[in-house]
């Protein structure tokens, strides 16, 4: 249910309006004036960072600033950094992936003594790594 916040032109007090859905036509009132001059003031909901803008700000190339894919370590810390970052619980192969980084161990020896590691990370793993190409 969304919830807009209010702002009353009439006695400056903040009202908050629920609407029971998006696409309703919404009239709002001033709770404490009844006063029908408001002017919406930004969501609250909207401050609540979504996924999306989660997904969008790990694509921002400023975060790859500092990334050296040639060094296991600098891309350990760069795959803990981005799970982190997702949130998600990756698996336990993953974090040995990046324990193994973080240890200095190149991906090449890592995928050699990890055969069961997915096809999907594998193929690409210590790769390039420009966002574009990052599979999310
Ligand atoms: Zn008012």
């Amino acid at each position: 249910m969304p919830i807009y916040e209010y702002h009353c032109t009439d006695c400056g007090r903040q009202t908050s309006v629920f609407t029971r859905s998006i696409s309703e036509e919404v009239k709002p009132v001033c709770r404490a004036c009844g006063g029908e001059n408001l002017s919406r003031l930004i969501s609250r909901v909207a401050v609540v960072r979504s996924e999306e803008s989660r997904l969008e700000s790990m694509a921002d190339p400023s975060n790859f600033a500092g990334l050296d894919e040639d060094d296991p370590r600098s891309l350990g810390s760069f795959m803990r950094q981005m799970s982190q970052e997702m949130g998600e619980d990756l698996g336990p192969e993953f974090d040995e992936v990046v324990d193994r980084l973080e240890s200095g161990q190149s991906p090449e020896d890592i995928e050699e003594s990890m055969p069961d590691l997915g096809e999907g990370m594998g193929e690409d793993f210590g790769g390039d790594l420009p966002a574009g190409d990052l599979d999310l």
